[in-house]
């Protein structure tokens, strides 16, 4: 079973409009209200409400005077966002995306529909009393549909990404390169592919889309609260985000794609360890850069042509290793780019050096499980007690995609 993907553009009338921002509201009202309530019971009692006990929250919720309006909302929906919300929750513990955040009715707005949706030639079907919603579909969605998300941009457009699986067996790729990838804030990614270093940076574009970005808001700051003009000028940053949104988004795709064409093994550190090892600046610069949105996209495009996505999970000093002679040196400085190693007098560049140390371990890790018949090319150090975690599958539902396949 191979699951797809496809992200197509919806026209729904002003009547449906009207459905669709009610249930969006819900949808966004009960996310905030149950990822409060998650958070406090954390405080309290150390640990958070899982599906069924958040789900479990609803009925009363329904039959409170204040909350009645929630039992007009079609009820999957909710119970998709108590989904979603225990995914993310999920996500952040093992180190693949930041702590859930509260949704604003100013941001992107979205609700998911997990069953009774049904593709048609030039409309897609959604239940709840919203219907046949006008669609422009480019290729035909050939699979069962398990999930249809409608999500409406700040700017105003409405978009339907379609999770479908198709039958047929997963291949499984043992032929082509094994990369390990540095992600880095002096370069996006640098890639060790055993015999050559390869550094990508943000492209130039993306600089000068962020740079307007900042200029508009500032711009809107200064705005009067409730003025016209203020109004006028949320939609024009609205805008920019989008196509700033658009062009990493453009970016990571072209990125990930590239590396796992020819590659059978993509090694990465966890992203969550690599943080919180490092400084505060890091931390920010994970979220900035898309580095969890860039791991998911490879971890999707590896897994459909079955390859892998290996991630060490656990700290490893990929700075602080010597790849010729493994020796460790007990500092490195995030400024500093380049050293000699004292004990073989290799000189290294920072970025590389991590690079091949990281393909190095995920090779190891890779053999250690026995699943990849030719992961040859590089040395493998015998060491024990580290744990670490191959990610065959993932499908993240909330990212904004574009088709796939
Ligand atoms: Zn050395």
């Amino acid at each position: 079973m191979q699951r797809k993907v496809v992200k197509i553009r919806i026209y729904p009338t002003v009547e449906q409009q009207h459905k669709l921002a009610q249930a969006f509201g819900c949808a966004r009202w009960w996310w905030n209200y149950a990822l409060n309530k998650s958070v406090e019971t954390y405080r309290e009692t150390g640990k958070g409400l899982g599906q069924s006990a958040l789900n479990a929250l609803l009925p009363a919720l329904k039959k409170s005077e204040e909350t009645k309006w929630l039992g007009d909302c079609y009820s999957q929906v909710l119970q998709a966002a108590t989904l979603n919300l225990t995914t993310a929750y999920k996500n952040f513990f093992e180190g693949r995306a930041g702590f859930p955040k509260f949704k604003s009715k100013k941001g992107k707005q979205s609700v998911q529909y997990p069953q009774n949706v049904a593709s048609l030639e030039n409309a897609i079907k959604i239940p709840g009393g919203i219907g046949e919603i006008k669609a422009s579909i480019h290729r035909p969605i050939d699979g069962k549909i398990k999930t249809v998300t409608l999500s409406k941009t700040p700017s105003g457009k409405y978009f339907a990404s379609v999770l479908f699986e198709i039958e047929g067996e997963t291949p499984k790729t043992t032929e082509g390169k094994i990369y390990g990838i540095d992600l880095g804030v002096k370069h996006f990614a640098v890639v060790s592919d055993g015999a050559k270093i390869s550094k990508y940076d943000n492209p130039k574009h993306l600089a000068k889309h962020e740079k307007n970005l900042k200029r508009k808001q500032r711009k809107l700051y200064r705005k009067k609260d409730g003025s016209k003009t203020r109004e006028r000028y949320r939609k024009l940053v609205a805008k920019v985000h989008e196509r700033v949104a658009n062009a990493r988004q453009d970016f990571l795709h072209k990125l990930s794609y590239k590396l796992s064409s020819d590659s059978q093994a993509v090694i990465v550190e966890n992203l969550h360890v690599k943080g919180m090892v490092q400084n505060h600046n890091l931390a920010k610069a994970i979220s900035d850069c898309g580095w969890g949105t860039f791991v998911n996209f490879l971890a999707y495009k590896l897994e459909r042509k079955g390859a892998k996505l290996v991630e060490i999970d656990r700290w490893f000093p990929s700075s602080k290793l010597c790849s010729n002679c493994y020796h460790q040196v007990s500092e490195m400085p995030l400024d500093v780019r380049e050293w000699i190693c004292p004990n073989c007098g290799t000189k290294h560049d920072r970025d590389g050096n991590a690079a091949t140390n990281i393909r190095e371990e995920g090779i190891r890790i890779i053999k250690a499980d026995g699943t990849a018949a030719s992961a040859s090319g590089g040395e493998v150090r015998p060491k024990t007690g580290r744990k670490s975690v191959l990610r065959h599958s993932l499908v993240k539902l909330e990212a904004p995609t574009i088709p796939l396949g």
